[in-house]
């Protein structure tokens, strides 16, 4: 069998497999596996390290024509797709919202796996891309903040005066949230956080940051784990709370989401006027809208001397790590599906092969997105 891996082009930095994993591969048995010229480069992967480990360079177009596998972060786009036809693609695709991209596969005839479909289980948790991606986000979202920051953020006692500490309010203690709140404490600033589940409330107060409590949340034991959607009349309450708080705060951190919605708005427009003159919201949530009403995702904008980023793109700004834990987490996908000959099986029973599966055959196989596929068809 012969695994390909493609490039991501210009508009991300990350590749989905790097060097490391090469030689993790090639112990599966993998007879072959061949990346395209310079995928690595913007990782800081020159192709060098890849040829070490016994990968062969080759163009894209080789690729794609001559591989059983096929790994990319991003989709691949037609007419490329349909030079995929018959083979297996593997990556993170966003197929609940791209559902073009899945009837593409579909009517290509591609074998498609997304891994930010893979069920939320305990076995699935090493290949979960969404967590990792979540992790370099929440820490990468508190440096941008730190360097748009007019102040510093830890305490300083100097022979000019005292500086006080940054004041930082992290919404959604999730995992971008809990890795937001870690690093802005490692850089010495005053942390606070809010959730809707109660069991954040403790994960919060143990990385030593104070848990902002908006009574009378609606929780659902079933939802296992994720937050479910509030009552207007929470949703009113917990504004107005934000926005007490953010008042306060120079730094707001916005990641509160609940898988496959759009971003609960927390953070009103006449929060944003109310706070002080170069304070920084970064928008983790902006490509589902934001958790901030003015958050324009891909851009940074101005409001009454407040900065609101809504960047989507943050692991690609840490290319190195985010490549080395995306390729570690297909990496331990990939052993799901090669037989101890190194050949490719396609294992049906298997809940994390279906569950990730968004074409097969021209059927869908993830059971969300056959119903939702199923709802654009009719
Ligand atoms: P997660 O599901 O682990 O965490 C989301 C948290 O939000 C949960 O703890 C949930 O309880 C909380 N939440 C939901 N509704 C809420 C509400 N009304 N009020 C307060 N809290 C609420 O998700 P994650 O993996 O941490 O991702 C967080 C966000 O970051 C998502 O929007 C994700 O798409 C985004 N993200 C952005 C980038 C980027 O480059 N900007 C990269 C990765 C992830």
């Amino acid at each position: 069998m012969t695994i390909g891996i493609l490039g991501e082009g210009a508009a991300d930095n990350r590749v989905a497999v790097t060097p490391e994993h090469i030689t993790l591969l090639k112990a599966l048995k993998v007879e072959k596996i061949i990346i395209e010229a310079g995928a690595g480069i913007n990782a800081s992967y020159p192709d060098a390290d890849y040829t070490s480990k016994a990968a062969e360079i080759t163009s894209r177009e080789n690729v794609i024509n001559s591989s059983d596998v096929i790994i990319k972060i991003n989709p691949v786009e037609n007419p490329e797709l349909r030079n995929i036809s018959g083979k297996v693609l593997i990556g993170g695709f966003n197929p609940l919202i791209n559902t073009n991209f899945v009837t593409d596969c579909l009517n290509a005839n591609v074998s498609a796996f997304s891994l930010d479909v893979i069920p939320r289980t305990t076995r699935a948790q090493a290949m979960d891309i969404l967590s990792s991606m979540a992790t370099v986000a929440g820490y990468k979202a508190v440096l941008v903040a730190a360097s748009h920051l007019p102040k510093f953020f830890p305490m300083f006692m100097t022979a000019a005066g005292t500086i006080t500490p940054a004041k930082v309010l992290v919404l959604g203690a999730g995992v971008a949230g809990l890795q937001a709140i870690s690093t802005a404490k490692r850089l010495g600033a005053v942390v606070e956080a809010s959730d809707v589940r109660q069991a954040a409330k403790e994960e919060v107060l143990s990385l030593g940051a104070k848990f902002v409590d908006v009574e009378g949340a609606t929780e659902d034991k079933t939802a296992g784990g994720y937050a479910v959607e509030q009552s207007d009349e929470f949703k009113k309450r917990q504004q107005a709370k934000v926005q007490e708080h953010a008042a306060k705060s120079d730094v707001v951190i916005c990641t509160a989401q609940i898988p496959g919605r759009k971003a609960p708005v927390l953070l009103l427009k006449d929060t944003v006027m109310q706070m002080k003159p170069g304070s920084v919201i970064v928008d983790l949530a902006a490509s589902t809208g934001g958790n901030c009403e003015v958050t324009e995702n891909g851009k940074t904008i101005q409001i009454n001397g407040v900065s609101v980023i809504g960047d989507s793109t943050l692991p690609s700004s840490m290319p190195y790590d985010a490549s080395k834990m995306f390729g570690k987490n297909v990496l331990n996908f990939i052993k799901l599906m090669i037989d101890k000959e190194g050949n490719l099986s396609l294992n049906w029973s298997d809940d994390l092969i279906t569950g990730t599966c968004i074409a097969h055959n021209g059927e869908v196989k993830n059971e969300r997105l056959k119903v939702l596929m199923s709802q654009l068809v009719n």
